[in-house]
Protein backbone atom coordinates (compact mmCIF):
# COMPACT_ATOMS: atom_id res chain seq x y z
CA UNK A 1 0.00 0.00 0.00
CA UNK A 2 1.22 3.55 -0.94
CA UNK A 3 1.72 5.76 1.53
CA UNK A 4 1.11 9.47 2.03
CA UNK A 5 3.63 11.47 3.23
CA UNK A 6 3.05 13.97 6.06
CA UNK A 7 1.94 17.15 4.56
CA UNK A 8 3.63 19.08 7.61
CA UNK A 9 7.14 19.46 8.08
CA UNK A 10 8.43 19.74 11.63
CA UNK A 11 9.34 22.42 13.46
CA UNK A 12 9.80 21.43 17.02
CA UNK A 13 10.31 17.99 18.40
CA UNK A 14 9.15 16.36 22.36
CA UNK A 15 11.92 13.54 22.86
CA UNK A 16 10.42 9.73 23.53
CA UNK A 17 12.27 7.37 25.63
CA UNK A 18 12.54 3.38 24.57
CA UNK A 19 12.56 1.83 28.41
CA UNK A 20 13.67 -1.57 29.36
CA UNK A 21 11.53 -5.27 29.29
CA UNK A 22 12.44 -5.32 33.12
CA UNK A 23 11.42 -1.08 33.77
CA UNK A 24 8.24 -1.96 32.13
CA UNK A 25 7.24 -4.74 34.10
CA UNK A 26 7.79 -2.91 37.39
CA UNK A 27 6.10 0.25 35.71
CA UNK A 28 2.96 -2.05 34.75
CA UNK A 29 3.24 -3.94 37.96
CA UNK A 30 2.92 -0.61 39.84
CA UNK A 31 0.04 0.80 37.79
CA UNK A 32 -1.98 -2.23 38.71
CA UNK A 33 -1.89 -3.91 35.30
CA UNK A 34 -3.91 -0.99 34.19
CA UNK A 35 -2.05 1.08 31.55
CA UNK A 36 -4.08 4.20 31.72
CA UNK A 37 -2.45 4.00 35.59
CA UNK A 38 1.30 4.32 33.54
CA UNK A 39 3.23 8.04 33.93
CA UNK A 40 3.10 8.93 29.94
CA UNK A 41 6.67 9.20 30.43
CA UNK A 42 6.94 5.39 31.04
CA UNK A 43 5.22 5.20 27.25
CA UNK A 44 7.16 5.00 24.30
CA UNK A 45 4.45 5.15 21.51
CA UNK A 46 1.26 5.98 23.27
CA UNK A 47 -2.11 5.31 21.34
CA UNK A 48 -4.11 5.55 24.51
CA UNK A 49 -6.48 7.97 22.87
CA UNK A 50 -6.64 10.57 20.25
CA UNK A 51 -8.28 12.84 22.76
CA UNK A 52 -6.14 16.32 23.26
CA UNK A 53 -3.08 14.31 22.38
CA UNK A 54 -2.57 16.00 18.68
CA UNK A 55 0.01 18.52 17.83
CA UNK A 56 -1.35 22.07 16.34
CA UNK A 57 0.08 23.89 14.03
CA UNK A 58 1.60 27.13 13.58
CA UNK A 59 -0.89 28.95 12.98
CA UNK A 60 -2.38 27.50 16.32
CA UNK A 61 0.32 28.55 18.53
CA UNK A 62 0.39 32.08 17.15
CA UNK A 63 -3.56 32.19 17.98
CA UNK A 64 -2.64 31.70 21.30
CA UNK A 65 -0.75 34.84 21.51
CA UNK A 66 -4.34 36.79 20.50
CA UNK A 67 -6.18 35.30 23.45
CA UNK A 68 -8.77 37.97 25.19
CA UNK A 69 -8.74 36.73 28.73
CA UNK A 70 -11.98 38.52 29.33
CA UNK A 71 -14.32 37.21 32.30
CA UNK A 72 -16.91 37.82 29.65
CA UNK A 73 -18.06 38.45 26.30
CA UNK A 74 -14.48 38.03 25.24
CA UNK A 75 -13.51 38.23 21.39
CA UNK A 76 -12.47 34.68 21.04
CA UNK A 77 -15.91 33.78 22.10
CA UNK A 78 -17.94 35.57 19.64
CA UNK A 79 -15.15 34.62 16.95
CA UNK A 80 -15.61 31.19 17.94
CA UNK A 81 -19.74 31.06 17.65
CA UNK A 82 -19.73 33.10 14.44
CA UNK A 83 -17.54 30.27 13.12
CA UNK A 84 -20.16 27.65 14.14
CA UNK A 85 -22.82 29.64 12.63
CA UNK A 86 -20.60 30.02 9.48
CA UNK A 87 -19.68 26.17 9.14
CA UNK A 88 -22.78 24.39 10.99
CA UNK A 89 -25.85 26.80 10.65
CA UNK A 90 -26.28 26.22 14.33
CA UNK A 91 -27.50 29.75 15.86
CA UNK A 92 -26.06 28.99 20.00
CA UNK A 93 -22.68 28.26 20.96
CA UNK A 94 -21.73 27.47 24.54
CA UNK A 95 -17.91 26.22 24.59
CA UNK A 96 -17.47 23.43 27.13
CA UNK A 97 -13.66 22.37 29.26
CA UNK A 98 -14.34 19.12 26.91
CA UNK A 99 -16.92 16.68 25.51
CA UNK A 100 -18.22 15.36 28.82
CA UNK A 101 -19.23 19.02 30.05
CA UNK A 102 -21.04 19.26 27.02
CA UNK A 103 -22.56 16.37 27.93
CA UNK A 104 -23.29 17.85 31.58
CA UNK A 105 -25.17 20.64 30.63
CA UNK A 106 -27.47 19.29 28.38
CA UNK A 107 -28.39 15.90 29.16
CA UNK A 108 -30.44 16.91 32.61
CA UNK A 109 -32.23 19.47 30.06
CA UNK A 110 -33.04 16.76 27.48
CA UNK A 111 -34.45 14.11 30.37
CA UNK A 112 -36.60 16.89 31.94
CA UNK A 113 -38.17 17.38 28.96
CA UNK A 114 -39.61 14.12 28.67
CA UNK A 115 -41.46 14.38 32.10
CA UNK A 116 -40.30 10.13 32.10
CA UNK A 117 -38.76 8.28 35.18
CA UNK A 118 -36.11 6.82 33.30
CA UNK A 119 -35.88 8.56 29.70
CA UNK A 120 -34.06 7.02 27.25
CA UNK A 121 -31.70 7.80 25.17
CA UNK A 122 -30.87 6.05 22.02
CA UNK A 123 -28.14 5.70 19.76
CA UNK A 124 -26.01 4.08 17.30
CA UNK A 125 -23.41 3.86 20.31
CA UNK A 126 -22.84 5.75 23.37
CA UNK A 127 -19.48 6.65 24.15
CA UNK A 128 -18.34 5.66 27.43
CA UNK A 129 -18.43 9.40 29.24
CA UNK A 130 -21.71 10.18 27.05
CA UNK A 131 -23.49 6.84 28.81
CA UNK A 132 -22.05 7.72 31.74
CA UNK A 133 -23.76 10.68 31.40
CA UNK A 134 -27.03 9.40 30.45
CA UNK A 135 -27.20 7.28 33.48
CA UNK A 136 -26.37 10.21 36.22
CA UNK A 137 -29.00 12.34 34.71
CA UNK A 138 -31.67 8.96 35.15
CA UNK A 139 -31.88 8.56 31.58
CA UNK A 140 -31.12 4.47 29.97
CA UNK A 141 -28.59 4.41 27.34
CA UNK A 142 -29.81 2.00 24.63
CA UNK A 143 -27.22 1.21 21.89
CA UNK A 144 -28.78 0.38 18.36
CA UNK A 145 -25.40 -0.46 15.88
CA UNK A 146 -26.04 -2.25 13.07
CA UNK A 147 -25.41 -6.22 12.88
CA UNK A 148 -22.29 -5.75 9.97
CA UNK A 149 -20.34 -3.73 12.91
CA UNK A 150 -20.58 -7.10 15.32
CA UNK A 151 -18.66 -8.70 12.51
CA UNK A 152 -15.00 -7.51 12.26
CA UNK A 153 -13.84 -9.31 9.36
CA UNK A 154 -16.62 -8.50 6.83
CA UNK A 155 -15.94 -5.64 4.90
CA UNK A 156 -18.88 -3.15 5.00
CA UNK A 157 -18.93 0.55 4.33
CA UNK A 158 -20.86 2.34 6.78
CA UNK A 159 -19.84 -0.12 9.81
CA UNK A 160 -20.97 2.92 12.40
CA UNK A 161 -24.66 3.21 11.43
CA UNK A 162 -27.73 3.01 13.66
CA UNK A 163 -29.85 0.25 13.05
CA UNK A 164 -32.98 1.76 11.70
CA UNK A 165 -35.50 -1.17 12.04
CA UNK A 166 -33.81 -1.92 15.67
CA UNK A 167 -34.66 2.02 16.43
CA UNK A 168 -37.91 2.05 15.67
CA UNK A 169 -38.70 -0.67 17.32
CA UNK A 170 -37.24 0.88 20.30
CA UNK A 171 -39.13 4.10 20.04
CA UNK A 172 -42.42 1.92 19.87
CA UNK A 173 -41.34 0.03 22.51
CA UNK A 174 -40.77 2.23 25.20
CA UNK A 175 -43.27 5.26 23.29
CA UNK A 176 -41.69 8.62 22.01
CA UNK A 177 -42.68 10.45 24.18
CA UNK A 178 -40.32 8.82 26.84
CA UNK A 179 -37.49 8.77 24.70
CA UNK A 180 -35.03 11.91 25.37
CA UNK A 181 -32.84 12.17 22.41
CA UNK A 182 -31.42 10.23 19.63
CA UNK A 183 -27.54 10.75 19.49
CA UNK A 184 -26.08 9.91 16.40
CA UNK A 185 -22.26 9.39 17.02
CA UNK A 186 -19.95 10.56 14.12
CA UNK A 187 -18.24 8.51 13.75
CA UNK A 188 -19.25 5.76 15.91
CA UNK A 189 -15.86 5.68 18.16
CA UNK A 190 -17.22 2.50 20.02
CA UNK A 191 -17.82 0.60 16.87
CA UNK A 192 -14.49 1.18 15.41
CA UNK A 193 -14.28 4.53 14.66
CA UNK A 194 -16.65 3.49 11.97
CA UNK A 195 -18.26 6.08 9.62
CA UNK A 196 -22.10 6.63 9.56
CA UNK A 197 -23.63 7.45 6.23
CA UNK A 198 -25.38 10.09 5.07
CA UNK A 199 -28.38 8.37 4.37
CA UNK A 200 -28.40 6.72 7.71
CA UNK A 201 -28.15 10.30 9.61
CA UNK A 202 -30.87 11.73 7.46
CA UNK A 203 -33.21 8.85 7.98
CA UNK A 204 -32.82 8.02 11.58
CA UNK A 205 -33.20 11.98 12.22
CA UNK A 206 -36.38 12.06 9.96
CA UNK A 207 -38.07 9.34 11.80
CA UNK A 208 -37.05 10.76 15.20
CA UNK A 209 -38.04 14.27 14.05
CA UNK A 210 -41.86 13.50 13.14
CA UNK A 211 -41.58 12.17 16.75
CA UNK A 212 -40.37 15.23 18.40
CA UNK A 213 -37.47 13.34 19.49
CA UNK A 214 -34.65 15.75 19.71
CA UNK A 215 -31.63 15.00 17.14
CA UNK A 216 -28.21 15.36 19.06
CA UNK A 217 -24.78 14.72 16.86
CA UNK A 218 -22.23 13.29 19.17
CA UNK A 219 -19.88 15.46 16.51
CA UNK A 220 -16.44 14.53 17.91
CA UNK A 221 -15.52 13.48 14.97
CA UNK A 222 -17.13 15.08 12.35
CA UNK A 223 -14.62 15.90 9.65
CA UNK A 224 -13.19 12.07 8.98
CA UNK A 225 -16.62 11.35 8.71
CA UNK A 226 -17.32 13.72 6.14
CA UNK A 227 -14.30 12.37 4.50
CA UNK A 228 -15.44 8.75 4.32
CA UNK A 229 -18.88 10.00 3.18
CA UNK A 230 -17.26 11.74 0.30
CA UNK A 231 -15.00 8.54 -0.23
CA UNK A 232 -17.51 5.75 -0.01
CA UNK A 233 -21.39 7.33 -0.34
CA UNK A 234 -22.99 7.94 -4.19
CA UNK A 235 -23.18 11.72 -5.00
CA UNK A 236 -21.11 12.73 -2.82
CA UNK A 237 -17.41 12.38 -4.44
CA UNK A 238 -17.63 15.98 -6.21
CA UNK A 239 -18.95 17.79 -2.81
CA UNK A 240 -16.38 19.35 -0.38
CA UNK A 241 -16.04 18.47 3.08
CA UNK A 242 -17.39 21.85 3.86
CA UNK A 243 -20.72 20.91 1.81
CA UNK A 244 -20.78 17.19 3.38
CA UNK A 245 -20.34 18.55 7.02
CA UNK A 246 -23.35 21.00 6.33
CA UNK A 247 -25.22 18.52 5.03
CA UNK A 248 -24.95 16.56 7.65
CA UNK A 249 -25.33 19.07 10.44
CA UNK A 250 -28.68 20.03 9.11
CA UNK A 251 -29.88 16.58 10.26
CA UNK A 252 -29.04 17.50 13.97
CA UNK A 253 -30.84 19.84 16.67
CA UNK A 254 -27.53 19.90 18.73
CA UNK A 255 -24.43 19.15 19.03
CA UNK A 256 -22.03 17.74 21.55
CA UNK A 257 -18.34 17.69 20.64
CA UNK A 258 -15.47 16.76 21.99
CA UNK A 259 -12.47 19.96 20.21
CA UNK A 260 -9.93 17.08 21.50
CA UNK A 261 -10.67 14.98 18.31
CA UNK A 262 -11.07 16.29 15.00
CA UNK A 263 -10.73 20.10 16.15
CA UNK A 264 -6.99 19.61 16.35
CA UNK A 265 -6.92 21.11 20.00
CA UNK A 266 -5.35 19.81 23.23
CA UNK A 267 -8.52 20.94 25.47
CA UNK A 268 -12.22 22.00 24.38
CA UNK A 269 -15.41 21.28 23.78
CA UNK A 270 -18.65 22.36 22.52
CA UNK A 271 -22.06 22.26 23.03
CA UNK A 272 -23.92 23.88 20.32
CA UNK A 273 -27.78 24.24 19.48
CA UNK A 274 -29.63 25.13 16.10
CA UNK A 275 -32.58 27.46 17.15
CA UNK A 276 -34.33 25.87 20.05
CA UNK A 277 -34.28 28.75 22.51
CA UNK A 278 -35.28 27.03 25.63
CA UNK A 279 -33.03 24.04 24.89
CA UNK A 280 -30.44 27.05 25.32
CA UNK A 281 -31.50 28.59 27.92
CA UNK A 282 -31.57 25.59 30.10
CA UNK A 283 -27.78 24.82 28.85
CA UNK A 284 -26.84 28.22 30.07
CA UNK A 285 -28.85 27.51 33.57
CA UNK A 286 -26.94 24.19 33.92
CA UNK A 287 -23.44 25.92 32.28
CA UNK A 288 -22.37 28.43 34.71
CA UNK A 289 -22.65 26.39 38.00
CA UNK A 290 -20.69 23.36 36.10
CA UNK A 291 -18.16 25.05 33.62
CA UNK A 292 -18.08 28.81 33.94
CA UNK A 293 -19.60 31.79 32.65
CA UNK A 294 -21.60 31.14 29.05
CA UNK A 295 -18.82 33.09 26.68
CA UNK A 296 -15.75 30.64 27.93
CA UNK A 297 -17.10 27.56 29.47
CA UNK A 298 -14.08 26.15 31.52
CA UNK A 299 -11.91 27.59 28.45
CA UNK A 300 -9.06 30.44 28.52
CA UNK A 301 -9.77 33.02 25.41
CA UNK A 302 -6.75 31.84 23.73
CA UNK A 303 -7.88 27.98 23.85
CA UNK A 304 -10.83 29.04 22.34
CA UNK A 305 -9.08 30.99 19.60
CA UNK A 306 -6.89 27.57 18.83
CA UNK A 307 -10.49 25.89 18.38
CA UNK A 308 -11.71 27.94 16.10
CA UNK A 309 -8.76 27.92 13.81
CA UNK A 310 -8.56 24.04 14.53
CA UNK A 311 -12.12 23.57 13.24
CA UNK A 312 -10.84 24.99 10.15
CA UNK A 313 -7.68 22.94 9.83
CA UNK A 314 -9.55 19.82 10.50
CA UNK A 315 -11.43 20.14 7.15
CA UNK A 316 -8.35 20.92 5.09
CA UNK A 317 -8.48 17.83 2.27
CA UNK A 318 -4.42 17.31 2.17
CA UNK A 319 -4.69 16.99 5.86
CA UNK A 320 -7.48 14.23 5.76
CA UNK A 321 -5.93 12.15 3.71
CA UNK A 322 -2.87 11.84 5.40
CA UNK A 323 -4.98 11.47 8.53
CA UNK A 324 -7.32 8.67 7.51
CA UNK A 325 -4.20 7.16 5.37
CA UNK A 326 -1.90 6.43 8.12
CA UNK A 327 -4.56 4.95 9.82
CA UNK A 328 -5.60 2.82 7.20
CA UNK A 329 -1.54 1.97 6.91
CA UNK A 330 -1.45 0.85 9.87
CA UNK A 331 -4.38 -1.66 9.71
CA UNK A 332 -3.18 -2.92 6.69
CA UNK A 333 0.20 -3.97 7.38
CA UNK A 334 -1.78 -6.25 10.43
CA UNK A 335 -3.71 -7.40 8.14
CA UNK A 336 -1.47 -8.79 5.57
CA UNK A 337 0.18 -10.17 8.68
CA UNK A 338 -2.95 -12.18 9.49
CA UNK A 339 -3.90 -9.94 12.69
CA UNK A 340 -7.59 -9.52 12.99
CA UNK A 341 -9.08 -5.99 13.26
CA UNK A 342 -12.14 -4.23 12.48
CA UNK A 343 -12.01 -4.19 8.41
CA UNK A 344 -11.98 -1.51 6.84
CA UNK A 345 -10.49 0.53 9.59
CA UNK A 346 -11.79 3.42 10.82
CA UNK A 347 -10.81 7.54 10.70
CA UNK A 348 -8.87 7.66 14.23
CA UNK A 349 -7.91 3.73 15.32
CA UNK A 350 -7.06 0.08 14.43
CA UNK A 351 -9.42 -1.90 16.83
CA UNK A 352 -7.73 -5.17 17.06
CA UNK A 353 -9.95 -7.91 17.44
CA UNK A 354 -8.83 -9.43 20.48
CA UNK A 355 -11.48 -12.15 20.73
CA UNK A 356 -10.16 -13.36 17.80
CA UNK A 357 -6.30 -13.01 18.64
CA UNK A 358 -6.73 -14.26 21.96
CA UNK A 359 -9.70 -16.74 21.47
CA UNK A 360 -8.56 -18.72 24.75
CA UNK A 361 -9.43 -15.95 26.58
CA UNK A 362 -13.21 -15.61 27.56
CA UNK A 363 -14.71 -12.10 27.83
CA UNK A 364 -14.81 -12.13 31.29
CA UNK A 365 -10.89 -12.13 31.71
CA UNK A 366 -10.93 -8.89 29.03
CA UNK A 367 -8.77 -9.94 26.36
CA UNK A 368 -8.93 -6.87 25.02
CA UNK A 369 -7.27 -5.69 28.24
CA UNK A 370 -5.07 -8.58 28.34
CA UNK A 371 -3.44 -7.45 24.86
CA UNK A 372 -3.36 -4.19 25.76
CA UNK A 373 -0.71 -5.07 28.37
CA UNK A 374 1.32 -7.26 26.41
CA UNK A 375 2.08 -4.58 23.87
CA UNK A 376 3.19 -2.23 26.46
CA UNK A 377 5.16 -5.05 27.76
CA UNK A 378 6.94 -5.87 24.26
CA UNK A 379 7.27 -2.45 23.07
CA UNK A 380 6.20 0.41 25.32
CA UNK A 381 2.59 1.03 23.04
CA UNK A 382 0.04 1.90 24.71
CA UNK A 383 -3.18 1.53 23.77
CA UNK A 384 -6.69 0.74 25.59
CA UNK A 385 -9.64 -1.99 25.61
CA UNK A 386 -12.59 -1.60 23.68
CA UNK A 387 -14.72 -4.44 24.98
CA UNK A 388 -16.70 -5.58 28.25
CA UNK A 389 -14.41 -3.99 30.78
CA UNK A 390 -15.30 -0.49 29.35
CA UNK A 391 -19.24 -1.60 28.76
CA UNK A 392 -19.25 -2.05 32.95
CA UNK A 393 -22.09 -3.80 34.42
CA UNK A 394 -26.12 -2.87 34.40
CA UNK A 395 -26.44 -0.31 37.34
CA UNK A 396 -30.25 -2.06 38.24
CA UNK A 397 -28.50 -5.96 38.29
CA UNK A 398 -24.75 -5.15 38.77
CA UNK A 399 -24.36 -8.17 36.04
CA UNK A 400 -21.48 -7.46 33.39
CA UNK A 401 -23.27 -5.95 30.57
CA UNK A 402 -22.58 -8.57 27.72
CA UNK A 403 -20.28 -6.52 24.54
CA UNK A 404 -21.01 -7.30 21.39
CA UNK A 405 -16.79 -6.68 20.83
CA UNK A 406 -13.76 -7.43 22.85
CA UNK A 407 -10.61 -5.43 20.97
CA UNK A 408 -7.79 -3.46 21.66
CA UNK A 409 -7.95 -0.12 20.39
CA UNK A 410 -4.49 1.90 19.34
CA UNK A 411 -5.84 5.36 18.70
CA UNK A 412 -3.54 7.53 16.90
CA UNK A 413 -3.02 10.83 17.27
CA UNK A 414 -3.62 13.49 14.87
CA UNK A 415 -0.07 14.92 13.36
CA UNK A 416 1.88 13.74 16.52
CA UNK A 417 3.47 10.67 15.07
CA UNK A 418 5.08 9.54 11.43
CA UNK A 419 4.83 5.86 9.66
CA UNK A 420 8.16 4.69 11.14
CA UNK A 421 6.14 4.65 14.51
CA UNK A 422 3.40 2.55 12.87
CA UNK A 423 5.75 0.52 11.06
CA UNK A 424 7.22 -0.34 14.71
CA UNK A 425 3.63 -0.41 16.10
CA UNK A 426 2.93 -3.56 13.28
CA UNK A 427 5.90 -5.49 14.06
CA UNK A 428 5.32 -5.56 17.81
CA UNK A 429 2.09 -7.13 17.25
CA UNK A 430 3.68 -9.60 14.65
CA UNK A 431 5.53 -10.62 17.61
CA UNK A 432 2.64 -11.00 19.60
CA UNK A 433 0.59 -12.58 17.33
CA UNK A 434 3.60 -15.74 17.01
CA UNK A 435 2.96 -16.34 20.90
CA UNK A 436 -0.96 -15.46 21.67
CA UNK A 437 -1.51 -18.76 23.19
CA UNK A 438 0.99 -17.62 26.00
CA UNK A 439 -0.98 -14.30 26.66
CA UNK A 440 -2.94 -14.78 29.87
CA UNK A 441 -6.09 -12.97 31.05
CA UNK A 442 -6.92 -10.77 34.24
CA UNK A 443 -9.08 -10.08 36.75
CA UNK A 444 -9.87 -7.36 39.26
CA UNK A 445 -8.55 -6.84 42.37
CA UNK A 446 -10.24 -3.08 42.71
CA UNK A 447 -12.78 -2.56 40.81
CA UNK A 448 -14.36 1.53 40.55
CA UNK A 449 -18.56 1.41 40.57
CA UNK A 450 -18.57 4.58 37.50
CA UNK A 451 -16.36 4.31 34.22
CA UNK A 452 -14.31 1.41 36.49
CA UNK A 453 -11.59 1.13 33.00
CA UNK A 454 -10.33 3.95 34.27
CA UNK A 455 -8.80 3.42 37.54
CA UNK A 456 -9.29 -0.46 37.76
CA UNK A 457 -6.61 -2.66 39.30
CA UNK A 458 -6.11 -6.07 38.21
CA UNK A 459 -3.65 -9.10 38.35
CA UNK A 460 -2.97 -12.06 36.09
CA UNK A 461 -5.54 -15.05 35.87
CA UNK A 462 -3.82 -18.60 35.99
C1 LIG B 1 -14.11 11.83 23.40
C2 LIG B 1 -15.53 11.66 23.16
C3 LIG B 1 -16.49 12.19 24.02
C4 LIG B 1 -16.16 12.88 25.32
O1 LIG B 1 -15.33 13.97 25.14
P1 LIG B 1 -14.18 14.40 26.17
O2 LIG B 1 -13.54 15.56 25.50
O3 LIG B 1 -13.26 13.23 26.32
O4 LIG B 1 -14.82 14.75 27.46
C5 LIG B 1 -17.81 12.02 23.68
N1 LIG B 1 -18.17 11.36 22.58
C6 LIG B 1 -17.27 10.83 21.73
C7 LIG B 1 -17.73 10.11 20.50
C8 LIG B 1 -15.92 10.95 21.98
O5 LIG B 1 -15.03 10.40 21.15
Amino acid sequence: MKRIPEPFRIKMVEPIHMTTRSYREKALEDAGFNPFLLKSDDVFIDLLSDSGTGAMSDNQWAGLMRGDEAYAGGRNYYRLAETIEELFGYKYTTPTHQGRGAEQILFPCLAERTESKTPVFISNYHFDTTAAHVELCGGKPVNLPVSEALDTTTPYPWKGNIDIAEMQRTIEEHGSKNIAALILTVTNNSAGGQPVSMANIREASQYARDRNIPVVLDAARFCENAWFIREREEGYSNKSIREIIQEMFSYGDMFTMSAKKDALVNIGGLCCIKEDESIYRSVCERCVPMEGFVTYGGLAGRDMEALTLGLHEAMDDDYLNYRIGQVAYLGERLRESGIPIQYPTGGHAVFIDAAKMLPHIEPRCFPGHALANEIYLEGGIRGVEIGSLMLGRDPDTGEQKASPFEMLRLTIPRRTYTNDHMDFVAETLIELNDRAETIKGVTFTYEPHVLRHFTARFKAVA
